[in-house]
């Protein structure tokens, strides 16, 4: 651990174990950090590896109205297994943070109706919780690749009822033989 950490320089250079996010964004306090995909067990476990990292860079403030809020963004690429071949596809994760942090849900009432919340305890929250929570919105619940090499023998598939053409042949044969 870094013996400076008291020193209050900003930002945060480390994906911190535990914030105190209403006293963090008193302070309008940056977070600036590389973060080790496997530290996102929930992620991880739909990872074809968790070889990587993401990209943090996030703060905690309080607007106009005093409200506070977590806002940032996040960076990633990630491997997941398309469910249609099953083979590793890539996804590349941007996405923004933007969240109104409140104790309860009678302070959530009061936001405006379109701000996305989370509710939060005074300390020991674990910010990569919540970011890992946004990470998991972005990927999609059946990854597939936009262009799927198995998608070529779905072709085939698709093909198959074209054979019920010889059918109709058939039957278009058959017609005349039973209006003979
Ligand atoms: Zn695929």
């Amino acid at each position: 651990m870094n013996p400076y950490h008291r020193a209050p320089i900003m930002p945060v250079v480390s994906l911190p174990a535990a914030v105190e996010p209403f006293k963090w964004a008193d302070r309008a306090t940056q977070v600036v950090a590389d973060v080790p995909l496997a530290k996102f067990t929930r992620l991880a476990a739909d990872l074809v590896t968790t070889e990587g990292s993401v990209q943090v860079n996030c703060r905690f403030e309080r607007n106009a109205q005093r409200i506070a809020f977590l806002r940032g963004d996040l960076a990633t690429n990630v491997s997941l297994t398309c469910q249609r071949c099953l083979e590793p596809m890539n996804l590349s994760i941007q996405t923004t943070i933007d969240l109104a942090l409140v104790h309860d849900e009678d302070e959530a009432d009061k936001l405006p109706e379109d701000a996305d919340y989370i509710v939060v305890a005074e300390q020991d929250v674990a910010l990569a919780e919540i970011i890992e929570d946004e990470l998991l919105l972005n990927v999609p619940y059946t990854p597939m690749h936009d262009h799927c090499e198995s998608l070529q023998y779905k072709q085939v598939d698709v093909a198959a009822p074209v054979k019920e053409n010889p059918f109709q042949v058939l039957a278009a044969l058959k017609k005349p033989s039973t209006e003979e």
